[in-house]
């Protein structure tokens, strides 16, 4: 009976003695090794506790690895890390936003951004500007830190420097171990978060004037040296499943931290402020291709970020070709327009815009070869206008000029497309009637003589009259070239001059 007593009690207890002993799982992000993680932060565990009635909230110190195998085994309520592990972590899992964002501190400032910081030996002399970085051995904790790679892989990117590719990377994990590989001369150069240099000074774990710093910026309020531009600061996370109110408690105790409470000073933080936009995150992890973003489709932005130069290179050699290829068409189409002058220069009479005897002779020699060939008769005309010396004499050189033009239009008019008409010099001209026989040909003569016979040309207000002399040839198959054909017409020609002039012989 006392036994049964004694059970009933125990189980009426149980419930009361689970209930006091719920534990809220913490996972904090381990940046620094365990031990120090724990010394900083076990006042934290025991603070929130005090928020939270009948509940206690125990820490965990994680890697990236060990936070995510805890996450996925549902073993953690509340999160505290890093910026971009924050992107990453919320990315895979269901997490909400965060609900504080840390507010770090140094002296009597305090800041609720981060930034990076890149260190070289202070003896260093070759080290002094991001143009110095290429090729150096840079120590960095590990890719996925913000603050000590990120940060500064995204400010060098900016400057035409791309990690890892143009330089050499040692990873070595933690942050306190970039100052000792650095230290110790096993990297040029050593990237870390903005406030590590400071804290490892106040710890005595770095000498002053050892290291200095490449790039360094000066941000109003910013308490710490940095040398990119500046993020948020760690997000506290509350994972969905967490009691609303529990959340609120934990929130309204976070902001309730003031620097000078003993959870502050043993952190060595200032306190928690209302969570802040970690879109600037997110976007460099975009740019940087970085998790959860490496295998992420490209946007417009991040093809341009990454290929703008050769884009720009690629536009400029395209419009290089337009311009070159307008160009050289335009050239070649003055070249033809100036060729095809040349050889009317050539070929015509620039007067009265007949051939001139050279072409009118090759045309002959061409024609001739048909009549040899395929025993086609052409004809062969030399015309003389009469007394021409005398209009010249009469009304001056001009008159005649006038008269020549008003004859070869005449004459051009006359002849079809097929036909040659040529200025063999002076007031001498000859015409070449191709498939034409002589007696047609001397049909055609005659009736051009009548039409220049009827010519009036006005020049001066004077109407001057002309006439003209023809001489006809056939040209035959057994002349050796056209100039004999056309000695036969120039001998007809005389004849009609002889004649009396204004007369067709042949
Ligand atoms: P015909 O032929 O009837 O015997 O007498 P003609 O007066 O025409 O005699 P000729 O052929 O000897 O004289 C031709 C003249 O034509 C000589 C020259 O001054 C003139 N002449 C030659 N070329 C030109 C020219 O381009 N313009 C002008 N206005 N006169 C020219
Ligand atoms: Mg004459
Ligand atoms: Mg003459």
């Amino acid at each position: 009976m006392k036994l049964r007593c004694w059970l009933l009690f125990c189980f009426a207890l149980l419930p009361q003695l689970a209930a006091a002993e719920q534990v809220l799982t913490l996972g904090i992000f381990a940046y620094r090794p365990k031990p120090v993680m724990e010394s900083l932060y076990r006042m934290l565990g025991i603070y929130l506790s005090g928020a939270l009635p009948g509940q206690r909230v125990e820490i965990e110190y994680l890697t990236i690895t060990e936070m995510e195998a805890a996450l996925a085994a549902g073993r953690l309520d509340f999160v505290f890390t890093n910026p971009s592990q924050y992107i990453i972590l919320r990315h895979k899992n269901d997490l909400t936003g965060a609900i504080a964002t840390l507010e770090s501190k140094e002296g009597d400032k305090h800041t609720a951004n981060l930034g990076g910081v890149i260190l070289s030996r202070a003896d260093r002399d070759d080290i002094n500007k991001f143009a110095d970085l290429p090729g150096k051995r840079i120590a960095i904790p590990g890719f996925e830190f913000l603050g000590a790679y990120q940060a500064q892989a995204y400010e060098l990117l900016r400057a035409g420097i791309r990690l890892p590719v143009d330089a050499q990377l040692v990873v070595v994990g933690t942050q306190d171990q970039v100052i000792d590989v650095l230290l110790a001369g096993g990297a040029d150069v050593g990237f870390v978060r903005t406030g590590v240099v400071e804290k490892m000074m106040l710890e005595g774990k770095l000498r002053p004037g050892l290291v200095k710093h490449i790039n360094s910026q000066i941000f109003p309020n910013f308490p710490f040296v940095v040398s990119t531009r500046l993020y948020p600061e760690w997000p506290f996370v509350a994972l969905p499943h967490v009691p609303e109110d529990t959340v609120k408690r934990i929130a309204r105790a976070l902001l309730f931290i003031t620097p000078d409470m003993p959870v502050a000073q043993a952190a060595g933080i200032a306190g928690f402020t209302v969570p802040a936009d970690y879109e600037p995150v997110k976007h460099l992890a975009r740019v940087l291709r970085l998790p959860p973003y490496e295998t992420a489709e490209f946007e417009a932005g991040d093809v341009w970020q990454r290929y703008r130069w050769p884009i720009i290179a690629a536009f400029a050699a395209g419009v290089l070709i337009i311009f070159l290829s307008a160009g050289l068409f335009v050239g070649n189409r003055r070249l033809r327009q100036t060729e095809a002058a040349l050889r009317e220069l050539a070929t015509t009479d620039g007067l009265t815009g007949a051939a001139n005897r050279r072409q009118f002779v090759a045309r002959a020699d061409e024609e001739l070869a048909r009549v040899q060939r395929f025993d086609q008769p052409a004809a062969l005309l030399m015309l003389d206008l009469d007394h021409f010396k005398r209009i010249n004499d009469t009304y001056g050189h001009a008159a005649g000029d006038a008269v020549l033009v008003a004859f070869a239009t005449t004459v051009r008019d006359a002849l079809r497309k097929v036909d040659c008409f040529g200025r063999m010099g002076g007031e001498e001209f000859a015409v070449l009637l191709t498939g034409c026989a002589v007696k047609d040909a001397r049909m055609f003569a005659e009736r051009l003589r009548q039409l220049v016979a009827d010519l009036r040309v006005s020049f001066d207000q004077q109407s001057i009259g002309v006439t003209v002399s023809i001489g006809i040839a056939g040209l035959q198959p057994g002349d050796a070239n056209s100039e004999q054909a056309l000695a036969r017409a120039d001998a007809a020609l005389y004849r009609a001059k002889s004649a009396g002039r204004n007369r067709v012989e042949i």
